[in-house]
């Protein structure tokens, strides 16, 4: 199938590309990699009057420290943060999360900021913001908002950004001392969106107590899911196997995901639950360089 007719605009900054969305409103989508919208547009899903191609809006192409944390421009691609060493070393979850990202070539085109705007409750980067408390940056001609997941991820393929807003920029928090964070997941073939994610992050205080667990989920739900009661329950716990698999079933009982073509709901909890098992016991591996018993 081809697209459906419309006009073609190629800012050059910013500043233009906001114009342009203010002017147009709704008839209007930006293009960033294209390696959801291209096809959305190829089956006539979306069938915008207007496309705003965001390739040569150079000023969104970054990825630095800011504020103790990373912030990363919203043109940036998702290969350019696999292949950063500050990425490696300063936010292992994001290094390990963004490998699962489909195939290389479409990393190789595909942006941070398509993959958070596009809001895919199966997609790893709106996964890794949850788990981190991440911050989206959202622009239009007249303001700047800073969202936290929560209020920007609203359903499937449904955020809060308006059709005048752009996103800009993602930010991700300094990891905490004596931490360890993993990445998992089940995808029926890899580079398949994932069946269910999980990034965990695990905090140990100086006496070995875990003194921040973070569990965030994909796949479960029409937004990615913080497992809130599991983080409770690990909080001020020595890690051990058995609380490990107690925070998997709590985890499993948390969620609630649907039954559909790929898996049962029943099938993505018991995932969930091993995934949690596996994750946190790794994490802690991490910063004690030995097995949890
Ligand atoms: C075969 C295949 C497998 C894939 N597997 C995965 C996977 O496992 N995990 C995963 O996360 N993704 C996967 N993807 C999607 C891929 O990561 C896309 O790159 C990503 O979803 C969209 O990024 P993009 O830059 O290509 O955005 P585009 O396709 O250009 O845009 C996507 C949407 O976001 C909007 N948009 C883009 N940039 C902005 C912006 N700055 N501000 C506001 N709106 C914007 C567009 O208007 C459009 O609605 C897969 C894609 C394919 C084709």
């Amino acid at each position: 199938m081809k697209p459906p007719r419309f006009q073609y605009h190629v800012p050059e900054s910013l500043d233009e590309a906001l114009g342009l969305l203010a002017e147009l409103g709704a008839d209007a989508k930006p293009l960033a990699g294209g390696q959801s919208l291209v096809p959305l547009l190829n089956m006539r899903l979306a069938r915008p009057g207007h496309l705003l191609d965001l390739n040569r809006v150079a000023e969104l192409d970054y990825l630095t420290e800011r504020d103790g944390g990373l912030a990363l421009g919203a043109m940036t691609r998702q290969r350019a943060v696999e292949r950063s060493a500050l990425i490696r070393d300063r936010c292992p979850l994001l290094a390990q999360a963004i490998r699962y990202v489909g195939h290389l070539p479409i990393r190789t085109r595909g942006t941070i900021g398509g993959s958070v705007a596009h809001a895919d409750p199966a997609a790893e980067l709106p996964g890794v913001l949850a788990a981190l408390d991440g911050r989206i940056t959202l622009q239009s001609r007249s303001s700047t908002r800073v969202l936290d997941p929560a209020d920007f991820f609203l359903g499937v393929l449904a955020s809060a950004a308006t059709p005048e807003e752009l996103v800009t920029e993602i930010w991700l928090p300094a990891v905490p001392e004596r931490t360890g964070q993993v990445w998992l997941e089940v995808a029926r073939r890899h580079g398949d969106y994932a069946l269910v994610g999980l990034g965990a992050s695990v905090t140990l205080d100086g006496d070995g107590t875990i003194s921040e667990a973070r569990l965030a989920l994909i796949g479960v739900g029409p937004v990615p899911v913080r497992a809130r009661r599991a983080e409770e329950r690990l909080r001020g716990e020595w890690p051990a196997t058995s609380l490990f698999r107690e925070a998997g079933r709590l985890v499993s009982a948390e969620i609630q995901p649907e039954t559909d073509v790929h898996a049962t709901s029943e099938y993505r909890r018991r995932v969930a639950a091993v995934l949690t098992e596996r994750a946190l016991a790794e994490a802690t591996r991490q910063i004690t360089r030995e097995t949890v018993e």
